[in-house]
């Protein structure tokens, strides 16, 4: 049986946050992962710290917008660590304001990063997956795909990452490969950070006071949601595609 010592994840956005413990707990489930992100020197010091634990992992720096760079970076991984058969679809960013407010920019931004980018790296990936007759593709969508305000970009690329999901379970079933979405509501990243500052609250009574509003008491960590995505790309949930799984403490959707 294939176990998790053969596979090849590639994880965006993993310089930090949710895409740094997914990293880093896919290595501790035996994979040797590519740490890829914009900020070359954070994607290089997470996989230093998975080579120092005795694991196998490359950081890239890479704009997952860019087909150029997206495509050299896959190249790289494949060289270097082997054909990647997992891709966490998790490099994102915010530019939120009320739509009358929001510029062109904003919105380009935020929808070159997660659709032009999730789409970009699945199409990049995929030659391996299928190649391979075994992937997981997991894409990372969020509670605001359900509706924030001040979040039009990022609600409607949340959202389309959901469609984009089920099709990519529909096509590339066949091949062997799954492709499901997580949608986490609070965790506490620099992007959540970033919110609080935008609101001008400290960032400690943010957490406290949106814990209040999850029914089991916290807001979520980045561990909670590379345990879930550790769940998605193992051997055994072959049969689980199409989803969206909903991580938020409590009922969504
Ligand atoms: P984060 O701490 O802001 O990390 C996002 C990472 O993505 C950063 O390292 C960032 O690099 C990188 N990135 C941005 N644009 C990129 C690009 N074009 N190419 C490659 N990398 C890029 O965010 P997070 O909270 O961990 O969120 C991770 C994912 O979960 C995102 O898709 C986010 O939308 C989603 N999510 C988060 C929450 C939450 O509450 N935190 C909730 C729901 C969904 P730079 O720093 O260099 O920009």
């Amino acid at each position: 049986m294939t176990t998790a010592t053969n596979r090849v994840a590639i994880i965006t956005g993993a310089a930090r946050g949710i895409g740094a413990a997914t990293a880093q707990r896919l290595a501790a489930d035996g994979m040797a992962v590519a740490v890829l992100d914009l900020d070359e020197p954070g994607a290089k010091a997470v996989a230093e710290q998975i080579v120092t634990a005795g694991g196998r992992a490359l950081g890239v720096a890479v704009d997952v917008s860019d087909p150029e760079a997206v495509q050299a970076a896959v190249d790289r991984v494949a060289a270097e660590l082997g054909a990647p058969t997992v891709l966490v679809n998790n490099a994102g960013v915010t530019r939120d304001n009320l739509l009358f407010k929001m510029t062109e920019v904003d919105w380009d931004t935020v929808m070159g990063v997660h659709l032009r980018g999730a789409f970009l790296m699945t199409r990049a990936v995929q030659k391996h997956m299928v190649e391979a007759k075994w992937g997981r593709v997991v894409s990372l969508s969020s509670t605001s795909a359900l509706g924030n305000r001040g979040q039009l970009n990022y609600s409607t690329a949340k959202a389309g990452l959901q469609g984009f999901t089920k099709t990519l379970a529909i096509e590339l079933g066949k091949f062997g490969v799954t492709a499901n979405a997580i949608a986490p509501g609070f965790i506490a990243t620099e992007m959540t950070r970033a919110t609080a500052d935008r609101l001008g609250v400290p960032f400690e009574d943010f957490i406290t006071a949106s814990a209040k509003q999850i029914p089991v008491g916290r807001v979520g960590q980045p561990e909670d949601i590379a345990h879930l995505v550790s769940f998605l790309v193992s051997e055994g949930a072959g049969f689980i595609s199409g989803q969206v799984v909903y991580a938020a403490g409590g009922p969504k959707a």
